[in-house]
C-alpha cells in the first residue's frame, strides 16, 4: 500500500517564509536595545506586498468581517488595501489629535508612561464585525487598546491580524480572551 504523499507547503507557510526573509532587522532603533523589525523591505517587493495584503483580505473574508480597521501608521498599509480589495469599509485607529470629527479615546500603559489612541465615534454601525490589523504585535498594549475602543463603539472584534508577532514578549496574553489572533511570522 502506498503511503500518502507529503502535502505541499500551504500558501500561507510559503508566504510566511518569504516575508520572514524580506523583513530587515535594525538594531538599536528607535533606542538602544530594541531590535526593530522593518517591514519597508516587504513593501519594496511589490508582488510580496500584494500577497501579504491578500493574506489580510482572506482572513477578513474567513472571519466574516464586515469592516476592517488599521492602526496608525503601519497597520494602514495592510488594512487599507485589504479593505479595498474586498470592497469593505475601512476605519482608522489614530494617535491623538489627528482625527477631525468627534472621537472616542483609549489610553494604555507603556513600559514608561502611557499612550492613547482614538477613533471617530461613528466608525461602525452597531452590528459591525471588525478585523483589526497592525504590522507587529509586541507587548500587545496597542492592539488591546484598539480592541477596547472598537468594543466601546459597540462593534465586535472578530479577528486581529499582524504581519509579525514577537511572541517572546507574550503580547497575545494582553489581548481580550476569545478574539482570534493570526500573525504571518512569529519570532
Ligand atoms: P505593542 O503595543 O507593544 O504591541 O507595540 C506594537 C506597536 O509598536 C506596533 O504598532 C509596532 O509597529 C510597534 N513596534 C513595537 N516594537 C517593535 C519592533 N521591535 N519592531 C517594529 N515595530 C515595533
Amino acid at each position: 500500500m502506498s503511503t500518502a504523499p507529503t502535502p505541499p507547503a500551504t500558501p500561507a507557510s510559503d508566504l510566511a517564509t518569504r516575508v520572514r526573509a524580506a523583513i530587515r532587522d535594525v538594531p538599536d532603533f528607535p533606542k538602544p536595545g530594541i531590535l526593530f523589525k522593518d517591514i519597508t523591505t516587504v513593501l519594496q517587493d511589490g508582488p510580496l506586498y500584494a500577497e501579504v495584503c491578500r493574506w489580510f483580505a482572506d482572513l477578513a473574508k474567513r472571519s466574516g468581517a464586515t469592516h476592517l480597521a488599521g492602526i496608525e501608521s503601519r497597520g494602514f498599509l495592510f488594512a487599507a488595501p485589504a479593505a479595498a480589495a474586498l470592497g469593505l469599509p475601512l476605519a482608522l485607529v489614530r494617535k491623538p489629535g489627528k482625527l477631525p470629527y468627534r472621537t472616542r479615546k483609549c489610553s494604555y500603559s507603556l513600559e514608561y508612561g502611557t499612550d492613547c489612541i482614538e477613533m471617530h465615534e461613528d466608525s461602525f454601525p452597531a452590528d459591525a464585525r471588525v478585523l483589526l490589523a497592525d504590522d507587529l504585535l509586541a507587548t500587545g498594549g496597542t492592539m488591546s487598546a484598539a480592541c477596547s475602543l472598537v468594543r466601546d463603539l459597540g462593534a465586535e472584534v472578530v479577528q486581529v491580524a499582524f504581519v509579525v508577532d514577537l511572541s517572546f514578549l507574550n503580547g497575545r496574553a494582553r489581548l481580550p480572551a476569545g478574539v482570534p489572533v493570526e500573525a504571518l511570522v512569529r519570532y
